[in-house]
């Protein structure tokens, strides 16, 4: 017979209070998770969440806007424990969240502290966010925030974000991000592939990984040696991805920067036996190299398309999605056209492509020769246009092949799935719409594409994997 050890124990197991330094301005949560592992799971499932959409998390709860508290509800000694706690929060704070195991008693909370601003139930983390998102609402910022404004609504349960940095050590010129959220931070490797291994033992089917840099990954911990399992593993984003990889779940990589050792991470994408997607989201933001430099980019000087044939050699399949930014100061006619000719040669799978614009505190803000709002658009319109075409050609390209994709959503009509070369939120999407009545979110299954459009696939179901 085994028994759990004391820290693993629901009745034994110390309260942790989860906390990191929040940058000035940031709204504000404090948090402490009562409890056994699974009640932990959701705490960190609800925290990066919430980093991810630019929420801090306050080291006391003084400092913070709200405090959440994950409870336990075993036995009696951790009701009590629960009980105070929750009081304690009220006191040094008044503004209270309350979800956990004794989440599912709600009147008994309730009559000892009314003051609560809400009770959910344990797993229930998407109520949770809803009662985050009421009390202290989000401050959604494009410039700063990892996810895209409408990725303040829930993830599904059937993917999940998984944060391993902070902060950022470059300047780009036109980016506030270093000066808002600090200096890079990355999380122990095996603190993140804790966290991936209880996501995925509670049905993520899918991991996005996000960061500011994620190529960066570890730089500041010195690529320490971390104990995972029955080995160790270097904090560094290929040794990472090469674990992550083991595990039964999609694993797809964003923010990767051009540096050269992302080439090792090419190899494997091509593995069939590493789940890590072979897909890249990389922000190129220019080709001219003059640009890059005036932006003050990493790896400005890069032979970018040296690298991009050297990844498709390794890994034919490769998607590649990137950003960029046309009309940023003193960007010229020439300049712009040599990111045209770029895109003809580099081929991406998916670009987003903003208007170069000033931001607060940027430094691009101070340098010369703007670029003139008529021109921008002329300059955006002709790089989407150019974007669409490849894309388009790209997708018809997939027609006839048989291909696995993720069920992200059911309704009358149609199955909403992705690709392996669809990110959630930001890439297109594959429907089924015949067939389809037995799916369920998160199912992986074959498919033959049958249709392509200028974004989206259509196809027809094979089987189930
Ligand atoms: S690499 Fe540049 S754009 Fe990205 S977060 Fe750092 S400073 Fe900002």
């Amino acid at each position: 017979m085994s028994t759990n050890p004391p820290n693993l124990r629901p009745d034994l197991a110390p309260g942790a209070r989860i906390a990191e330094t929040p940058r000035r301005g940031q709204p504000t949560l404090g948090m402490v998770s009562l409890g056994c592992p699974k009640a932990l799971v959701d705490s960190e499932r609800i925290l990066t969440r919430l980093r991810a959409e630019g929420y801090g998390i306050s080291p006391d709860y003084a400092g913070a806007d709200a405090v959440i508290v994950n409870t336990c509800g075993f036995l009696d000694s951790a009701k009590a424990e629960s009980l105070d706690a929750i009081g304690e929060a009220l006191v040094e704070n008044g503004k209270v969240i309350v979800t956990g195991c004794l989440g599912a008693e709600p009147d008994y909370i309730r009559e000892h502290h009314p003051r609560i601003l809400a009770v959910t139930g344990p797993h229930q983390y998407e109520q949770v966010l809803d009662a985050v998102h009421a009390a202290v609402p989000p401050d959604p910022n494009p410039y700063v925030d990892l996810l895209p404004a409408s990725g303040v609504k829930l993830t599904p349960r059937h993917y999940s974000y998984l944060k391993i940095s902070e902060g950022c050590n470059h300047k780009c010129k036109f980016c506030i991000i270093p000066d808002m959220r600090g200096k890079l931070a990355s999380r122990p490797a095996h603190a993140v592939l804790r966290e991936a291994e209880k996501l995925v033992d509670n049905g993520v089917r899918e991991l996005l990984v996000i960061s500011q840099d994620t190529s960066a990954y570890g730089l500041d911990r010195k690529y320490d040696l971390n104990p995972w399992k029955d080995r160790e593993v270097r904090s560094h984003i290929t040794d990472l991805a090469r674990e992550l990889g083991q595990f039964d779940a999609w694993v797809r990589l964003h923010y990767v920067y051009p540096y050269p050792h992302v080439r090792d991470l090419i190899p494997l994408m091509a593995d069939a036996g590493c789940s890590v997607l072979p897909y890249l989201d990389i922000p190129f933001q220019h080709a001219h190299p003059d640009v890059l430099k005036r932006m003050a980019r990493p790896a400005a000087g890069a032979k970018t398309l040296e690298e991009i044939t050297a990844w498709r050699e390794t890994c034919p399949d490769i998607t590649l999605r990137s950003t960029f930014i046309v009309g940023y100061p003193g960007e010229t006619e020439d300049e712009f056209q040599t990111l045209l000719d770029w895109m003809d040669e580099a081929q991406l799978d998916r670009v987003g492509c903003f208007q170069y614009e000033n931001v607060d505190g940027a430094r691009s803000n101070d340098l010369p020769d703007h670029v003139p709002a008529d021109v921008k658009q002329d300059r955006w319109e002709r790089f989407m246009e150019k974007a669409l075409a490849i894309s388009e050609a790209k997708l018809m390209a997939k027609v006839g092949q048989t291909i696995e994709v993720i069920v992200d959503d059911i309704d009358d009509e149609a199955a909403t799935c992705r690709t392996k070369s669809d990110a959630p939120e930001i890439d297109g999407n594959l429907f089924i719409d015949e067939g389809f009545e037995n799916l369920n979110p998160g199912d992986i299954v074959t498919v033959e594409v049958d249709e392509a459009g200028e974004y989206d696939l259509w196809g027809r179901l094979c089987s189930s994997v």
